[in-house]
């Protein structure tokens, strides 16, 4: 699905002298290195304030705790994303409140949010997902009316924009009040390791938010709130800064492979190809190339592809809402009718920078020579 190797090669000295560098000062914690990455990260988002941690599932539920979420408030968020949203919201005794998608975007039905804001709804997370940005300018409206939060789930989406309303664009991660991302070695920009980053332009909740993530304190041995230990060590952070300069060419590369397995796909009747919403071409950074399969055995398609030496995923083959850990009562299937239709149509291709049109052609070849 990716190709970390190929990746590495062009960037090898580069990385392994900034690692050694890091080794041979032995400031593994806290060292220039991350001060150095929250910086340069903060200029390409163009973000008031990074805040470097451990891994994007820390990331959101540090954000969720920096606002004030109370147990019992409710956070509406998308049923049709991976589980660590809601995860981290349930953590916190938040009321989870999932809701239907999109069918044309897979990000979170805006007529569906409305539907789910009660008295008790303080925040929203939209999920851009699989490199898609979310409608932002509708979230925030509804934010606005109802005095909610947004908090973005931009693990899969950083460096793409979004174009506002009138014409002026955003990274996304810096849309909402707070952003949170991965660094996950597979994702758009990803370390050797964990590591993760939360984004505010709030100056008051990024100073909350850097007490939190150093177990509560804003100064030594006080401990003013109930915090954590997340940390970005100083390995990651020489790792990422190598890669970030090489973000937007990653990122370029992978929508010129999208386009690439869409020209082969779009007209085939069984397939719907994604859909890029916005007219801003950097709106979709295509984490996953994810198609809609209409009257075909997806699973056995799965089995063709691995047969023939190509990997793919199924992301993600059961609603939030139907699992164990999430289920409720309060949940009715009528309202999940387009999470419930694409978790069995979907089928996710590999996607990464280093992917080359031999690649693609023999992918698309297996496939059509299955669904034909
Ligand atoms: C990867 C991912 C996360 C979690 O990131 P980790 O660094 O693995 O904790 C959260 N949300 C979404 C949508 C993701 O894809």
């Amino acid at each position: 699905m990716v190709d970390l190797k190929g990746q590495y090669e062009p960037i090898k000295e580069q990385v392994n002298r900034t690692i050694q560098e890091v080794i041979d000062t032995t400031a593994f914690i806290n060292g220039p290195e991350v001060h150095g990455f929250q910086k340069d990260l903060e200029d390409y988002l163009n973000v008031k304030h990074v805040i470097p941690c451990a891994n994007g599932t820390d990331a959101l539920q540090i954000a969720m705790m920096g606002l004030g979420l109370k147990p019992g408030d409710e956070v509406i968020t998308a049923d049709f994303t991976f589980a660590a949203t809601v995860e981290v919201i349930a953590l916190l005794q938040l009321t989870p409140v999932l809701v239907d998608v999109d069918p044309v975007d897979f990000n979170i039905d805006i007529e569906a949010v409305k539907k789910a804001i009660t008295p008790k709804t303080k925040a929203i997370v939209p999920v851009h997902l699989f490199g898609q940005v979310a409608n932002m300018d509708a979230l925030l409206q509804l934010a606005e009316e109802h005095n909610l939060f947004v908090i973005e789930d931009n693990a899969q989406a950083i460096g793409a924009d979004y174009k506002h309303k009138d014409g002026s664009t955003s990274k996304t991660g810096t849309i909402g009040h707070v952003g949170s991302t991965s660094f996950f070695p597979s994702k758009n920009l990803g370390c050797y390791g964990d590591g993760g980053a939360i984004f505010t332009n709030d100056d008051a909740l990024a100073h909350t938010i850097r007490g939190i993530v150093n177990h509560g304190m804003y100064e030594r041995y006080h401990h003013d709130v109930v915090g954590v230990n997340s940390r970005l060590d100083s390995i990651q952070a020489a790792v990422l800064r190598a890669k970030l300069p090489h973000l937007d060419n990653y990122n370029a590369r992978r929508r010129a492979a999208a386009l690439k397995y869409t020209e082969h796909l779009k007209d085939h009747p069984k397939v719907i190809t994604p859909n890029i919403v916005s007219g801003d071409p950097n709106a979709h950074v295509f984490h996953q190339y994810t198609l809609r399969l209409q009257g075909v055995d997806r699973d056995a398609l799965v089995k063709h592809l691995n047969a023939n030496d190509i990997p793919c995923g199924v992301y993600y083959p059961i609603p939030l809402h139907k699992q164990k850990a999430y289920a409720d009562a309060r949940y009715n299937e009528d309202d999940f009718t387009i999470t419930n239709q694409l978790v069995k149509e979907v089928i996710s291709l590999p996607m990464h920078s280093e992917l080359d049109n031999e690649q693609i052609e023999y992918i698309v070849t297996k496939i059509l020579e299955f669904i034909d």
